[in-house]
């Protein structure tokens, strides 16, 4: 395997994977054998990537931003990514909102069908939860979001893994180190390069064993799957967002061909390790430290734009969840409420969608209980809900495992734009995991 590229051996570990998932769903006690032994390989693997996250951010935005020498920039670096994380959104949403109006997925579905799911699904764990988890997030004030940016205990933040209040304090700490005089500065920016060196480093190492991981990871979803006769129903749906995810790629690939003037192949090739990651582990915070490795050391981009533009990304720019979401809205509107499913309906599903892709934390099934938030805006029956929910509950996971590659490489392309537009994209330079390992064998 030594001469394989990361990408093969990383696809062969998903492939075996799943024929793996295949067999020990067919055998008496291998679904047991697979969440005792071989799951818990994958799940070391996703502690391992968000125990070095968290470091990572730090000392990549703060070394960051102290290298920019100009605190102008932060402002022009914050506006810009903002502005096309809104952007590239609301082209998603609206790529899945003519996707779902064209084909209608939900229209036709016999009732025995939609019996046979209700019945299944309606009073499942999993939908009850999505149901629970999404009215807690209501219950917030609409101020809420901006002032969970502002931490006021950074060492609970750092535990917590909070995203945004941990970039929020990395952008102080950066403008501060710019506002001393150099000589005081630079013990502290030695530290953060020299640890974001090391953490980088740490992502090698542990991508050595990602092929091994996706294994166990993709063998577990396999054994998750037991009415496959209710996701062939489904088909359609789920070729409406794949569909459209697709076609989200292709955008992000004009971009990166028409702005960047970089070859699609090519980004598609380096960035490759991080979109399979995404579809094995279905959450982008646990994909951000290899994003971050990827994009910084393969593609070329500047750690100052990766360290803000990917992070943040990874919270609130989720072109694949906000893409699902109107389609998602649409399919079951079409099947249990037609009535509801007005121009203007449509109009408050953008604004709501693209509010709930902000708004949706990166991990497995976010999207779905956001999906609640966008349907109760358009005065969905609560009655309705679960019955919603459980149509598309069967093929929620591979679709989340495909919104999530879309999520990630939505960042990674903003993160050339946004560089390309500072002067801040440059030749990569990949490093090895053992580039250093001779002299110290
Ligand atoms: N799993 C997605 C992510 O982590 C979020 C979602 O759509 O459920 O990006």
């Amino acid at each position: 395997m030594k001469k394989l590229a990361l990408h093969w051996k990383i696809i062969i570990g998903m492939v075996l994977g799943i024929l793996f998932g295949f067999i020990m769903n067919s055998i008496i006690g291998g679904k047991g054998f697979v969440s005792d032994w071989i799951s818990p390989f994958g799940e070391i693997f996703i502690n391992l990537l968000k125990l070095i996250a968290v470091p990572l951010i730090l000392a990549s935005l703060i070394k960051g931003i102290s290298d920019l020498k100009d605190i102008s920039k932060i402002k022009t670096m914050g506006l810009r990514t903002i502005i096309i994380y809104v952007g590239t959104t609301l082209i998603a949403i609206i790529i899945g909102l003519t996707i779902v109006n064209t084909i209608q997925p939900g229209v036709g579905m016999s009732e025995a069908t939609i019996e046979k799911i209700k019945l299944k699904y309606e009073n499942d764990a999993g939908v009850k939860d999505k149901l629970v988890k999404a009215s807690a997030q209501q219950n917030t004030g609409p101020l809420q979001p901006l002032i969970d940016i502002f931490p006021t205990n950074i060492i609970k933040s750092l535990g917590e893994a909070k995203m945004l209040q941990i970039i929020f304090f990395a952008l102080f700490v950066g403008i501060s180190l710019l506002l001393i005089p150099e000589e005081k500065a630079t013990p502290l920016v030695k530290f953060f390069d020299s640890l974001n060196e090391v953490v980088m480093k740490m992502v090698d190492l542990i991508m050595l064993f990602a092929p091994y991981a996706v294994f166990a990871l993709m063998a577990n979803v396999i054994i998750a799957f037991d009415d496959t006769e209710i996701l062939l129903k489904l088909l359609q749906y789920a070729f409406c967002v794949v569909g459209g995810l697709v076609l989200m790629i292709g955008f992000y690939l004009i971009l990166v061909k028409v702005y960047a003037k970089k070859s699609p192949l090519w980004f598609l090739k380096q960035i490759s390790p991080a979109q399979l990651l995404a579809f094995s582990t279905s959450s982008s915070a646990a994909t951000l430290p290899v994003t971050m490795e990827r994009v910084e050391e393969h593609l070329g981009v500047d750690k100052e734009v990766s360290g803000f533009v990917l992070p943040v990304g990874a919270t609130v720019n989720m072109d694949g969840t906000s893409l699902y979401q109107g389609i998602a809205a649409v399919f079951i509107m079409q099947v249990i409420w037609p009535e509801g499913l007005t121009f203007t309906n449509q109009l408050v599903i953008i604004a709501t969608a693209l509010l709930a892709s902000i708004g949706s934390a990166a991990v497995p099934s976010a999207g779905m209980v956001m999906l609640v938030i966008v349907l109760e805006s358009i005065g969905f029956p609560p009655e309705l809900l679960p019955i919603g929910l459980a149509l598309i509950f069967a093929v929620d996971r591979p679709l989340d495992m495909c919104r999530t590659v879309v999520n990630v490489t939505g960042d990674a392309t903003v993160s050339m734009l946004v560089a390309k537009s500072l002067g801040k994209l440059h030749d990569p330079k990949p490093k090895n995991w053992d580039d250093n390992y001779e002299g110290v064998k």
